[in-house]
């Protein structure tokens, strides 16, 4: 394994040289935001057989794309035999978020929160928490958590966790936000899935994401809702049973995975979140109610101080070889197993 890029530019120059040298269709298109004019989605793309395709999702949570870039790098580096579904990868689909190191994009949209048709369904209980999530002064960091720790306990921890981390439509300045339009990033997913994939009788996704559950921890989290034949998918191809997330006994808001079902309506979609665990949850959120409370105050065009950095970076990817060759292990592993479901299909 190579070293992790500790910068958005060194991670999008490391993937797009092993997409070359793999031999992969490169498109880029550039997200545009005032403080930086250099943030791009880049798609690399082997087409083989047009009827299976094979997707891997890495920074849908901008800071979350550096472990997924480094997936994606080391799979680029396979060897590709002529035959086999065509393999599509998303490199950082949020990448002002891994460009200034945050989990939300530019626009401050949680980007698996954001898709959707109609009218948010009303989530009261964020409000509970927003004053703890977005705290109003750094001097009531701990106890804003305190309360927000009583209030949970009087609430319950699954209603808690569903109020502050199932998307909310009020607090466009809070957490998990899921704004009021559905975002560039989505838009410019849904135009590559619809010009680059609509012959596709079959795709599977594999979204990669860090940083919820326990150290080195996987979980595998599928729609069972939109999946009624998810879970026989999962144990067969990877070997185990999918996770129910325990305290997440909730259907979030806007996820990515319909943005992806509603482009390819023809098309029988596994969808698969896989979710590395580092930091106790309570750490995690501490980091980012840090960077979300610097990042509202920061001077126009300013570099993201060093205690932000830090705090996100060792949330979302700690700097420990063995965290990291374990991620990269279980990514890379997952994406081979699927890829040889797809090559097995009857034609
Ligand atoms: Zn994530």
């Amino acid at each position: 394994m190579k070293a992790f890029a500790e910068n958005y530019e060194e991670a999008r120059e490391t993937f797009l040289a092993a997409a070359e040298t793999a031999g992969f269709r490169q498109l880029r298109f550039r997200v545009p935001h005032e403080d930086s004019s250099e943030l791009f989605l880049d798609f690399a793309l082997l087409r083989r057989d047009p009827k299976r395709v094979l997707l891997h999702l890495s920074g849908v949570h901008g800071i979350e794309g550096f472990a997924g870039s480094a997936v994606q790098t080391e799979l680029l580096g396979d060897s590709h035999a002529e035959e086999g579904p065509s393999l599509l990868f998303v490199h950082g689909l949020n990448p002002y978020g891994m460009k200034f190191y945050r989990r939300a994009n530019g626009q401050n949209v949680d980007l698996n929160r954001n898709f959707r048709k109609g009218a948010a369904r009303p989530n009261p209980d964020y409000a509970l928490f927003d004053g703890y999530l977005n705290p109003a002064s750094l001097n009531s960091f701990r106890s804003d958590r305190y309360r927000a720790i009583w209030k949970a306990l009087r609430l319950g921890w699954a209603r808690a966790a569903k109020g502050i981390a199932s998307g909310q439509a009020t607090h466009p300045k809070g957490l998990f936000y899921m704004g009021d339009r559905v975002q560039r990033e989505i838009q410019l997913l849904q135009d590559i899935l619809r010009h680059h994939c609509g012959q596709a009788e079959e795709l599977t996704a594999l979204d990669f994401h860090t940083g919820l559950g326990r150290y080195k921890q996987e979980q595998l989290f599928v729609d069972f809702d939109a999946e009624p034949n998810a879970e026989t998918y999962v144990r067969e191809t990877f070997g185990r049973a999918p996770d129910q997330p325990k305290d997440l006994t909730y259907i979030a808001q806007g996820r990515l995975s319909d943005a992806i079902r509603e482009t390819l309506p023809q098309t029988k979609i596994h969808y698969v979140l896989q979710e590395m665990g580092a930091r106790s949850q309570l750490k995690t959120l501490d980091a980012l109610r840090l960077e979300n409370y610097e990042w509202h105050r920061r001077p126009a065009g300013s570099d993201r101080p060093v205690e932000v950095v830090r705090a996100m970076m060792d949330a979302f990817c700690p700097e420990d070889p063995s965290w990291r060759g374990a991620i990269v292990a279980a990514g890379a592993e997952r994406w081979r197993q699927a890829e040889r479901a797809l090559a097995a299909l009857p034609r």
